[in-house]
């Protein structure tokens, strides 16, 4: 059996989650569920970084314990998920003393690669990192985090030979044996890489990091730099320190689902501690983009923030599933209105998929329909051929679509599907009880409808696993139980 190993990434736990974490759960799910649906072994891992100094300085302002802090909004994001009915398998908390555990073996495993020096340098809070003054804005402050004065930093560090990596990377990169999706992206890091990389402070010293984090092996006076130990909770969280047989089973990630902003700890940091390390490399690298809110991008200090769990509430869980990996190109910044998610839902959602299945269940219903076969797609994904679909070649396209995250283009073809049903419908009339017999009928809708549907609701498993659920029951049979509208109109 194949197995595939996916991840999010790890969300600093400073605040409760947005809806762009929301974004990225939905996408790595839908990767997750569709490796299910073709009978791979499936784990999917999430969790979430502990070990941040912006962490401890959100728990100060706050007031609270930061132990107490952490784990109260590692839980939102718990529930977040549990609202979006992501299915991961493990949720990896960075304080917890077994990541700590695998931080330190990874450590000690790249102590060759590991030396002492007195640094001075910028660093942005906001991303836990050094900037060199040629990475900065003209106000001198970094591109992710405008408005904010960097820190002029001076101690004693740790720090990492990145630079003896640069050519092992740069190969590995553009021969894509790590594949970064999008092209655009892997262009990214091989210019950031023809640049030479230079050095990294992987410690803190005790006073800076707050005395938290994890400590650093034989030495008691520095903590880990988060990000040397953040993107190693990938592996505690499936056993390397505590589970080896777990962990080999699983290790390397089939692929790492991350956002645009720390595409550089994820393709660069990170191969380069796993090569230092002597351990497996991971496989693929998805980025994604971000949402704006009404065109604007979104930030606390302009008040936009919108808070996906109210979403949900309102509107469903598939719905808002449905908006993110229809509506949002994975590949290009999505803007978020909820106008824009109510037309969406209005036209997708309450008068394509639930207003189709609601009138053929009242037809099936009203001719007493016995359902007596499996589709065409359901039949395939039992005898491991995956996917049907009418047209030829389209497949292929589904399935290299879904394989290269174009979740967008995924479901454009199934809405096809649910267009070219409709049409069916309007074209054979099967209320037209005049002109055809009633074996006609029968026949039109059990074979031609019921399995049509069937089929779609196979192949939006993976994006609307509840919405596919519903309608295979409604579809299950022997007969048809026709039910409340999947989708009310808004
Ligand atoms: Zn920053």
């Amino acid at each position: 059996m194949n197995k595939f190993y996916v991840t999010t990434a790890i969300p600093y736990v400073n605040a409760k989650p947005h809806i762009g974490h929301a974004l990225e759960f939905v996408q790595a799910d839908a990767v997750a569920r569709y490796h299910r649906l073709i009978n791979h072994e499936v784990k999917f891992l999430t969790g979430s970084d502990e070990n941040a100094i912006k962490n401890v300085k959100a728990a100060e302002e706050a007031g609270v314990p930061v132990q107490e802090f952490i784990d109260k909004n590692a839980e939102l994001f718990k529930q977040l998920g549990e609202k979006l009915n992501i299915s991961f398998d493990v949720f990896q908390k960075g304080s917890s003393p077994q990541h700590h555990k695998a931080s330190q073996k990874l450590w000690e495993l790249c102590k060759h690669d590991i030396y002492k020096k007195e640094y001075t340098g910028k660093y942005c809070v906001g991303c836990e990192l050094f900037y060199e003054n040629s990475e900065l804005n003209e106000n001198g402050e970094c591109f992710e985090h405008p408005g904010k004065k960097l820190e002029e930093v001076s101690e004693e560090n740790y720090f990492f030979k990145l630079s003896n990596y640069t050519e092992q990377i740069k190969k590995l990169i553009e021969s894509d044996e790590i594949k970064i999706i999008p092209e655009n992206r892997k262009h990214e890091v091989l210019s950031f890489l023809k640049q030479g990389l230079n050095d990294i402070s992987i410690s803190r010293s005790n006073e800076r990091a707050k005395n938290w984090g994890v400590p650093v092996p034989g030495d008691p006076t520095q903590r880990m730099y988060v990000w040397f130990d953040a993107l190693n909770i990938y592996q505690s969280g499936i056993g390397f320190g505590s589970d080896e047989k777990e962990y080999e089973k699983w290790w390397p990630a089939d692929v790492h689902v991350i956002g645009k902003g720390i595409l550089r700890f994820h393709a660069i940091y990170w191969p380069a501690f796993l090569l230092s390390a002597g351990l497996k490399l991971p496989k693929t690298i998805f980025v994604h983009e971000y949402i704006t809110i009404n065109g604007e991008k979104m930030s606390k200090s302009i008040g936009n923030v919108i808070d996906p769990v109210q979403l949900i509430e309102k509107y469903g869980t598939d719905a808002l599933r449905l908006y993110f990996l229809k509506h949002v190109s994975p590949f290009s910044d999505g803007d978020f209105s909820e106008e824009k998610f109510k037309e969406a839902y209005n036209s997708d959602l309450a008068n394509g998929l639930g207003n189709l299945v609601a009138r053929v269940a009242k037809l099936c219903e009203n001719n007493d329909i016995n359902i007596r076969a499996i589709s065409k797609t359901e039949a395939g994904v039992q005898n491991k051929i995956i996917f049907w679909l009418p047209e030829p070649g389209l497949e292929k396209k589904y399935i290299e679509q879904v394989e290269n995250f174009k979740f967008n283009e995924v479901l454009n073809i199934v809405w096809q599907q649910i267009t070219n049903l409709d049409k069916k419908i309007a074209e054979f009339k099967p209320w037209d009880n005049e002109n055809k017999s009633k074996e006609e009928i029968e026949k039109f809708l059990a074979d031609d409808a019921v399995l049509s549907i069937r089929d779609i609701a196979k192949l939006l498993e993976p994006f609307l696993p509840e919405t596919a659920e519903k309608i295979e029951e409604i579809f299950k049979g022997p007969k048809v139980k026709a039910s409340a509208p999947l989708f009310p109109r808004i």
